[in-house]
């Protein structure tokens, strides 16, 4: 950490630089404010640099795309991760943000008006922040008993990179969403699969994708179209190349939980066991916010906020953690209205905090 940053006081400091973080620095970036994004990454690209190697996103360029620059037509129709990644790269050289990496927030606490921002590198000090540390470091597996004495193998999808070394081992997916039905296409491919998912898993026609989450944030879809009575959600499965291929080869044959782990089996609701190498859990995340449990605002991995402004903390923010920070902000185009409202908020925050900032 260089002897600036230890003495100086940020106007607004943006925990994590994924596409969250990104989306507030762009809004920032437009204000008089002195702002700076600590990321704990060594490159560019958050989350998405630790999914599978053949992730497709299930939402085509111009709606995988973040405030100021769409994404540059892709390939196919579905972005690959390393399209992704490449353009989240091309997104921070643009808009050249202020960002510091391999730099891990420990913990937030507020001294007086004075966020302190501990880290593995010292304290930064600021007048307020912003987190936007996304969900992927948190990954989400439900209890099972005997979980902890499973011979098999357990991963959760955040660890899962390809099918290496996955021929003749017999894998169990458990999850009903786009994670679990892309994990099955592939390992299916290579060795014996079974689909675990609580609830049947629901397949979006082909002809909607994640195009019409955005819409349907704007409430129009529905007016316009009466084929759909449900709505469409992130957790469904969009057909993209792999699960298409998959469902005409028929492999997504659902089972419900089992009950328990036994030595290298697992029990099913009728008693019966089956062995499995490995279990892959695509069950999800949460939020990401052990950094700011000293606040204690935290509750039930959530901390209450009126949009994504901290009701009980002035000067937080909390962005991109999902629709209880706006609706679809965990997703790459969603994010920007939230980002956009936030900045706002901030503006309204220093104009009334700091009328010298002049903002
Ligand atoms: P992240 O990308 O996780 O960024 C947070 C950053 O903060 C990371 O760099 C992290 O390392 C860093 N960080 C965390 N804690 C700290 C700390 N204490 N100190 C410093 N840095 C920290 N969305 C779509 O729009 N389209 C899709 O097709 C799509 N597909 C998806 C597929 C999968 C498998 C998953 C899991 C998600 C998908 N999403 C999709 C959802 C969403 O876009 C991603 O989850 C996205 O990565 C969230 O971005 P974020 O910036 O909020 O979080």
């Amino acid at each position: 950490m260089s002897l600036e940053s230890e003495t100086k006081i940020f106007d607004t400091i943006i925990i994590g630089g994924g596409q969250a973080g990104l989306s507030v620095g762009y809004f920032m970036k437009r204000t008089h404010l002195d702002y700076v994004i600590l990321d704990n990454q060594a490159k560019p690209g958050g989350a998405w640099l630790h999914t599978w190697d053949s992730l497709n996103l299930f939402s085509p360029s111009k709606y995988s795309s973040l405030s100021g620059w769409q994404m540059p037509t892709t390939q196919d129709q579905y972005p690959t991760k390393a399209e992704l990644l490449n353009y989240l790269s091309e997104y921070e050289k643009r808009y050249d943000f202020p960002i510091v990496r391999n730099i891990s927030v420990i913990q937030v606490s507020k001294k007086n008006d004075v966020f302190v921002i501990e880290t593995n590198n010292g304290d930064y000090l600021c007048k307020s922040v912003v987190s936007a540390t996304g969900t992927a470091m948190a990954p989400y597996i439900p209890e099972h008993p005997n979980s902890d004495v499973f011979k098999g193998k357990q991963i959760h999808s955040i660890d899962y990179k390809n099918t290496d070394d996955l021929s003749n081992k017999k894998v169990l997916i458990v999850g009903a969403g786009n994670s679990g039905a892309q994990i099955l296409a592939e390992v299916s491919k290579v060795t014996t699969t079974k689909w675990v998912t609580s609830e049947p898993p629901i397949f979006l026609p082909e002809h909607i994708d994640g195009r019409y989450l955005f819409v349907q944030a704007n409430d129009s879809y529905f007016k316009k179209e009466d084929e759909y009575t449900h709505n469409i959600s992130l957790s469904n499965i969009v057909q993209i190349e792999s699960v298409k291929e998959g469902l005409k080869n028929g492999i997504y044959k659902d089972y419900r939980p089992f009950k328990a782990f036994y030595d290298q089996d697992v029990i099913w609701s009728d008693d019966s066991k089956e062995s499995f190498d490995l279990v892959i859990w695509c069950t999800g995340f949460r939020p990401n916010l052990r950094h700011l449990e000293q606040l204690g605002i935290t509750h039930d991995n959530r901390i209450k906020t009126e949009s994504t402004r901290s009701i009980s903390k002035p000067g937080l923010w909390l962005v991109g953690y999902g629709n209880w920070t706006g609706f679809a902000s965990a997703t790459i185009y969603g994010v920007g209205k939230t980002a956009k409202h936030t900045v706002e908020e901030i503006i309204i925050y220093f104009n009334k905090n700091y009328t010298q900032q002049g903002v």
